[in-house]
């Protein structure tokens, strides 16, 4: 039999820290490897997987349109993609949808589409506020919009100037859209990989008041957060707000890549066209299989199925915190999108996971302590209840460790 690890290490660059563990198979929440081994995915493949593995509804639409065709350009009117982007349009603002294959290539379309509008302004503003720990990509017109240490590295980044501000915090916001004349803010309503950090309601509000105010973009990175993950379609809609661009990507190509930027009505029609493109999207068959995320979200009910499933895993979870506050710290998030932030220290958490991953439940982890969960929309609570079991069982080996 090959040696898939041996192999990977000689063949494909070593960017990521792989588990050495070989997938054969996907079927609803669990993940099967080549020995037959189950895993509960608490992961989704990093927020793309919303509605689990093989989904019936998902797998009858990759058949159907793959026996059209595949693939045929923007040269033609894409049915599949006109259908999405018109329900795209009704679950958020008023605007136009530019698809493209990838978050980070909606990050692109986002700063070129923000750049167009800022040479239409009186006034001279230019670049971009973030948030501090804020993710948004990794090409090189991105890569300068995420402030994480090793990711945000010296590389040769897009030359427009970008500003960060302090979370939940709206005097210090206003001070960089003040003094800086910024375009636009960017920002994801939960920070995904900062720590799974949710923005709150009134710090929402304020941003799309100031940014208002300070005739500034209000731009909302929807990328891990939308889909349904949060129990809204985009997570931006727990608030009243009304973003001026939506980013997206991960979950709704159903597991194939597709993301795309919605622009609201003040950038809608600014692109013409040569301004920007891409050969591949919107991909046909990644478009039906978006449309088919959205019937099984709505039609299927499994946006309303998905909220009962997290409102127990965060009962289940937060009983646990309460059973163990001297180890849990606490539970955030919203929705399938949560951190479990632990008291112990990286390594702790590193042994946690590995025997999480032993026992068949994969999880990841953020910012050294936080066990971050993205599990799909479908988990049952027969699954919850053997994760919570088997991560109260961790938490004994932990406790016994500090008895010892
Ligand atoms: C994953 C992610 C991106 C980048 O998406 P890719 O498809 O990996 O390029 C951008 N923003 C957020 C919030 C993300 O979670």
């Amino acid at each position: 039999m090959a040696n898939w690890q041996e192999l990977d290490e000689k063949y494909l660059m070593n960017t990521y820290q792989r588990l050495p563990i070989v997938i054969e198979r996907g079927e609803g929440n669990y993940l099967y490897d080549n020995e037959g081994k189950e895993y509960m995915d608490l992961f989704t493949g990093l927020a793309v997987n919303v509605l689990g593995h093989s989904h019936p509804t998902i797998i009858q639409a990759l058949k159907d349109q793959s026996e059209k065709y595949l693939h045929i350009s923007n040269v033609f009117l894409n049915q599949q993609a006109i259908k999405l982007g018109k329900r795209l349009i009704e679950l958020s603002i008023p605007g136009k949808v530019f698809f493209v294959n990838s978050g980070a290539e909606a990050t692109e379309a986002a700063v070129k589409l923000i750049h167009k509008w800022r040479t239409r302004q009186e006034e001279d503003r230019s670049g971009v506020v973030v948030l501090e720990k804020s993710f948004h990509g990794r090409t090189l017109g991105a890569i300068k919009l995420t402030r994480q240490p090793g990711i945000y590295q010296d590389f040769p980044a897009a030359d427009y100037p970008v500003y960060e501000a302090e979370p939940e915090n709206l005097k210090d916001l206003e001070d960089v859209l003040k003094t800086k004349k910024p375009a636009a803010l960017l920002m994801e309503p939960v920070l995904g990989s900062g720590g799974i950090l949710p923005l709150s309601k009134e710090f929402m509000e304020g941003a799309a008041s100031l940014c208002e105010k300070y005739n500034v973009l209000f731009c909302i990175d929807e990328i891990q957060t939308g889909v349904g993950r949060t129990g809204e379609f985009f997570a931006y809609q727990h608030s009243n707000v009304t973003p001026d661009l939506v980013l997206f990507a991960k979950g709704i190509g159903g597991g194939l890549p597709l993301g795309g930027i919605i622009a609201g009505e003040k950038l809608e029609s600014l692109f013409e066209p040569g301004d920007h493109g891409t050969t591949f999207a919107p991909s046909p068959l990644s478009s039906a299989l978006g449309n088919a995320v959205i019937d099984v979200l709505y039609e299927e009910k499994g946006l309303e199925y998905g909220k009962e499933n997290a409102a127990y895993l965060w009962q289940r979870l937060e009983g646990l915190q309460g059973k163990y506050p001297e180890h849990v710290e606490g539970i955030r998030g919203i929705g399938m999108m949560l951190g479990v932030v632990m008291k112990e220290n990286a390594s702790t958490i590193k042994a946690l996971q590995k025997n999480l991953l032993s026992k068949g439940f994969m999880v990841n982890v953020t910012q050294g302590n936080i066990v971050r969960l993205l599990p799909p929309l479908t988990l049952r609570k027969e699954d919850t209840d053997r994760f919570v079991t088997a991560f109260e069982d961790e938490i004994a080996v932990i406790r016994k460790g500090v008895s010892s």
